[in-house]
């Protein structure tokens, strides 16, 4: 679940944070927290708090680099909300369904001396996915700009064609001049009065949203929707998102999507075994109830089993829910209890998993986009409620391309708030009910 404004996704590293946790204190000498429990020998010197996706690609970097690093998760497997869960069988993503924008995970697995695509078992994807429109029509969506083009123009005319063709111009100019700027560090105030920051202004044009800045292009909503939807991805509604991430759906044309071979969540169980290779520690089942501190620094965790004294500690929990659980909320001066209780939680997604009997020849993605998909939206971002028959959106994925015995033709429905009966049929005739 995503969380406004709050970037769950951060990896906090809180050893310069300066505060004390709670009323634990520890007595290294004795190795025993002055509130009783048992300190592990262990040597550490850096612990992760959660072995998701971010957690786990920290350990690797760290161990790469000779830290001697402990990850400690509260669930009985890693992989978080990038998890796979096993039943009957079918072997099924409890959330990521989509692997975009690889060169992540190929700078991660480079720096390892690993090739990422090799690594995880990745498969292009040509259709990245299929999109369906209620208002008639679709689009499959692939790196091959011709073919895109030529798909649009039979589906909207040569004019959207030749929009498509101008938006990802202007995407790729976006991104280049972001991504440079955004990697370089910012100083203080004056940079943001800088030559560079003017520049990026230009591109990123802050005072539009994704939907204002995709009527430039598009005047068919159908392209301006194909163009925008991936901002659901933040939970967040094209018509609020601000225009810089039009660029979410231009990395899938310009670089395609992926499925690694074993599902999702496969990559978090490669990334461990990794880590365990490379000497990181994981322990599962063991929650961490709070930081400890030694006058500015944080030097251990208390956990539900004893706790761990380390030189860093980078928490990877859910930031909105870790930081009230783990940093007491005198400590935290930006993100008091009082300034997170005015933000709202974004809206994540109603999922069905289900194992069938037979296999579908269907693209591995499937959207159906409802024709009152700007309704859809403002009910599910202005009310938090369900939108009603007309107004429904819908998510297939279909699992068929693991072809590891383990898997069966198992399906992901991924529904804003829909139900299976009505949504099989947004996709043609498929009798999944009877499945
Ligand atoms: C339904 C859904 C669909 C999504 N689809 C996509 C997609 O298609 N593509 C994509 O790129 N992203 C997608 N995402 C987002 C993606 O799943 C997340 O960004 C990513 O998995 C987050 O990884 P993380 O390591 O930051 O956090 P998490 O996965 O939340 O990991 C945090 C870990 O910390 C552990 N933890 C928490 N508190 C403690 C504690 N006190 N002690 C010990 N352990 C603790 C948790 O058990 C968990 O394992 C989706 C998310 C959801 C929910």
């Amino acid at each position: 679940m995503g969380y406004d404004e709050i970037n769950s996704r951060n990896v906090s590293v809180f050893g310069r944070v300066g505060c004390i946790a709670g009323n634990i204190h520890m007595n290294s000498r004795s190795r025993v927290w002055t509130g009783g429990s048992r300190l592990s020998e262990e040597e550490v010197d850096v612990l992760i708090v959660g072995a998701g996706l971010g957690g786990l690609a920290c350990s690797l970097l760290l161990a790469q680099a000779g830290v001697r690093v402990l990850i400690v998760e509260k669930a009985d497997a890693v992989g978080g909300r990038a998890r796979l869960i096993r039943k009957d069988g079918f072997v099924f993503d409890r959330g990521p369904t989509f692997f975009h924008y690889p060169e992540v995970a190929e700078e991660i697995f480079g720096a390892l001396g690993l090739d990422a695509h090799e690594s995880l078992g990745l498969l292009p994807l040509d259709p990245g996915y299929r999109l369906i429109f209620g208002q008639g029509g679709y689009l499959d969506a692939t790196t091959d700009i011709d073919r895109m083009e030529a798909q649009i123009e039979s589906l909207a005319g040569p004019e959207e064609a030749k929009g498509f063709r101008r938006y990802l111009a202007d995407n790729r100019r976006k991104l280049a001049l972001s991504k440079d700027c955004l990697n370089t560090p910012w100083k203080g105030p004056a940079d943001l009065f800088s030559k560079r920051a003017l520049r990026i202004s230009r591109v990123l044009r802050p005072w539009k949203t994704v939907a204002s800045d995709l009527a430039r292009f598009f005047k068919d909503e159908r392209l301006q929707l194909a163009t925008s939807f991936q901002t659901k991805y933040l939970g967040m509604s094209p018509f609020q998102a601000p225009s810089l991430f039009t660029f979410l759906a231009f990395l899938e044309y310009e670089f395609g999507i992926f499925h690694p071979r074993g599902g999702l969540g496969s990559i978090t169980e490669t990334m461990a075994k990794i880590g365990r290779e490379k000497g990181v520690r994981i322990r599962l089942s063991e929650s961490v109830e709070s930081l400890c501190f030694e006058g500015k620094r944080v030097v251990g965790v208390r956990t539900n089993r004893g706790g761990y004294s380390c030189d860093r500690v980078v928490m990877n929990a859910d930031f909105a829910t870790g930081i009230r659980k783990l940093v007491p909320n005198r400590l935290r001066k930006k993100w008091s209890d009082e300034k997170i209780e005015t933000k709202r939680y974004s809206c994540s997604t109603f999922m069905l998993y289900l194992g069938i009997d037979r296999v579908y020849d269907t693209p591995h993605h499937q959207i159906y986009a409802s024709a009152h998909y700007h309704r859809n939206l403002n009910d599910i971002m202005g009310q938090h409620g369900a939108t009603g028959h007309l107004g429904r959106s819908v998510y297939l994925r279909s699992e068929r391309l693991c072809h590891r015995p383990l898997f069966g033709p198992g399906w992901v429905f991924d529904s804003l708030c829909s139900g299976s009966r009505t949504s099989c049929k947004r996709f043609g005739r498929l009798d999944l009910d009877s499945r």
